[in-house]
Parts: structure tokens; C-alpha cells; sequence
């Protein structure tokens, strides 16, 4: 066996060329769109990275229906096969449909599920899925905020069902937006603890708040951290060493990060502060505690981030924390942002928060 670190990537052109929005013009539909993978791909080729061996390019696995149907009622499933057939159509909460959608959509499920198996299998040390559309606002009859099945949810019923796979899962949610979807499915089951940090309209309210923390068995492993708008770098990792004390508590298998970059600066939908040299430091910290609690076992699965100039280093800076380089962040990304800390205001969060979990978690009983 090769003692070489192997990072899986998992790719496919479809993604960077179907599923055009029928939308000319930037809205908030417009972003989803085939050019977040085509950047990140014509940037791996610049940077010459399917050259590297401890690189290795994988494809979406095959699904059929049935697969689907572990995470979404067959209603739903079908209605978007005949959206897609028909050729478009809009769902409520911007979702669109083209005729490439239930395709596209079931190749991103196979997706992730090839970037969770490959892992847990020890195929591979780390994994990164970069598909789309993203999945963690899909609910199981329902598609939502741009999603239409829910990836991640997907891929964990997947070994669940079909793997036998019982052992703990951690989901860790970087996504600006908070994973409504994904709560959803696991909110009173103890063998999926779910973390998001995510921003959070304090004035007018939102969801994600602190006091959702799962129900019944399920009870204190959801965990919602929200978070201002305009965070930067420091701000964002302060998170970090609360989700470090859980996670060594929680002792899970396998850590899957719902990877979006929608808290870059230069985000269309975001209004987030974060360069690329965040999203390097949570990855070197995530690897860190995977490798202390679940043997590396650590997949990255792409939801949202639309920024064409931004994403191309934000995967880059993951991809270097998990190859344990080093990494620069692009001269245009060194710039000062208005000096408005929102300290104060994350230390309160995150001081109520550890006083609810305290009574479901022993590491954080003073
Ligand atoms: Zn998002």
C-alpha cells in the first residue's frame, strides 16, 4: 500500500456546462451557473494540478432512482423529471429548472456519495466534491434556495442504507447561509451531529438560531452558530476551538464539511468579509481534528459560493491546508476592509451558546 497522501477530487464537465440559468442577467437565480466549475477547473489546469500524484481525479458515481428516493419522496423526484423534460420551470424560493436538471441534479448526488465512500473506504485520505446545483437547502419534498436534492443528506442515507454504515457522522456547515435542508433530515438522530456557522440578520430575524439543538436523541447535536454580516477572517475562526471541544467529545467516523464560499468578500449573494486565507486556516484546522479523531476521514462537498473571481482560490487554499502546503494568498485579496468589529457581538454567541450545550456536553462543564 502507497503511503503517499492522495487527495480525491471529484469533477465532471457536465458541471461546468449544464444547467445554464435561463436568466440573462444577474439575480440572485443567475449565479448558479456553470461557470463556478469551469473557473475552478481552468485554474487547476493553469496551476497544473491533476499533475500532482498525491491528486486523483474522480468521477461522479452512477445513481438510480432508488438512490434518490433515500432522501426525497418519489413525488418530488418525478416532478423534476418532468420540469426538466418539459425543459424549464421555476420552484418556489428560487429554484430554476432546465432540461438538464434532474440530470445534473442525480450526478451531484453521485457525487458526493463517491466522495464519502472513497473516504470511508480509505481509497483515498481526504475528498472534495465539486458539483452543483448545491443541496442543503433541499428538503425531502422540496426544492429550495438553489438546491434541488440534498446532496450531503443524500450521500450519509446512502451508507446508511446501503452500506451499512452506522457509525457517527459530523457535519460541519460553512456555508454563508444556514442548511435548513439538511436539519431537516437529522435533527433527532444522535449518530449525525450538525454545525453550521452561517450569517444571521440580527435585527429582523432568520433561522439558525442558537436555541435549535436538535430534538429527542438528537438533542444537543445541532448546533447553530450564527454570525453578523460583514465578518472577516479572525472573526469567522472563532468558532473553531468550540467545534475542536465537540468534536473530541463526539468522536465521530467521518467529517463532512458542507463547503460553500458564499462568505468571500467578492460574493455576489453574501455579505461576508472572508478571503481565501479563511477558508485555508479552517481546513488546515478541520484536518487537524480529523486526523486526532477519525483517522483524516474528511470529505468536502461544494454548496454554494458564486463569485468567479474568488472561488478558484478559496478551493485552492483547501486544497494546499489539506496537502499540508503552504499557501499565498492572490495580491487582490490584500486589501482593508472598514475597521467595524463585530467582536463583541460573536463572543456573545458563542458565550450563550456553550451555556445551552453545556447540558449535552461534558468537555463544556466548567
Ligand atoms: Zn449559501
Amino acid at each position: 500500500m502507497s503511503l503517499q497522501k492522495k487527495i480525491g477530487i471529484v469533477i465532471d464537465d457536465d458541471f461546468a456546462n449544464k444547467n445554464y440559468p435561463p436568466y440573462p442577467h444577474p439575480t440572485f437565480l443567475s449565479y448558479e451557473n456553470p461557470s463556478r466549475i469551469q473557473v475552478m477547473m481552468d485554474y487547476f489546469e493553469n496551476i497544473k494540478l491533476w499533475e500532482n500524484p498525491k491528486i486523483v481525479k474522480l468521477s461522479p458515481r452512477y445513481i438510480n432512482d432508488s438512490i434518490l428516493q433515500l432522501a426525497h419522496t418519489k413525488y418530488y423526484i418525478d416532478t423534476i423529471k418532468r420540469l426538466s423534460s418539459f425543459g424549464s420551470g421555476i420552484l418556489d424560493d428560487g429554484v430554476f429548472i432546465t432540461k438538464d436538471t434532474y440530470d445534473l441534479a442525480k450526478k451531484a448526488v453521485g457525487g458526493a456519495i463517491e466522495a464519502v465512500e472513497k473516504v470511508i473506504k480509505n481509497e483515498i485520505d481526504q475528498s472534495i466534491a465539486l458539483i452543483r446545483p448545491p443541496g442543503h437547502h433541499a428538503l425531502r419534498e422540496k426544492g429550495s434556495g438553489l438546491c434541488i436534492f440534498n446532496n450531503i443528506a443524500s450521500s450519509i442515507l446512502y451508507l446508511r442504507n446501503e452500506l451499512n454504515y452506522e457509525k457517527k457522522i459530523a457535519i460541519i456547515d460553512i456555508d454563508d447561509h444556514f442548511g435548513d435542508g439538511i436539519i431537516q433530515y437529522f435533527y433527532s438522530d444522535p449518530s449525525v451531529l450538525y454545525f453550521s456557522i452561517h450569517e444571521f440578520d440580527f435585527v429582523e430575524n432568520d433561522i439558525g438560531f442558537i436555541t435549535e439543538l436538535g430534538e429527542g436523541e438528537g438533542l444537543g447535536k445541532n448546533i447553530n452558530f450564527p454570525v453578523p454580516m460583514g465578518i472577516n477572517d479572525n472573526e469567522f475562526l472563532i468558532f473553531m476551538d468550540l467545534l475542536e471541544q465537540i468534536l473530541n467529545e463526539y468522536k465521530p467516523d467521518l467529517i463532512i464539511v458542507a463547503m460553500g464560499f458564499d462568505m468571500h468578500f467578492s460574493d455576489p449573494i453574501g455579505n461576508c468579509n472572508l478571503t481565501s486565507l479563511a477558508y485555508f486556516k479552517f481546513t488546515k484546522n478541520i484536518l487537524k481534528i480529523a486526523e486526532e479523531v477519525c483517522n483524516g476521514n474528511l470529505a468536502f462537498i461544494l454548496e454554494g459560493g458564486y463569485s468567479l473571481i474568488g472561488l478558484p482560490f478559496c478551493i485552492q487554499a483547501v486544497i494546499k491546508a489539506l496537502l499540508k502546503d503552504e499557501y499565498n494568498p492572490p495580491l487582490f485579496e490584500k486589501i482593508k476592509f472598514p475597521n467595524i468589529s463585530k467582536i463583541d457581538e460573536i463572543i456573545k454567541v458563542r458565550t450563550s451558546l456553550e451555556n445551552l450545550l453545556k447540558n449535552y456536553w461534558t468537555i463544556l462543564k466548567k
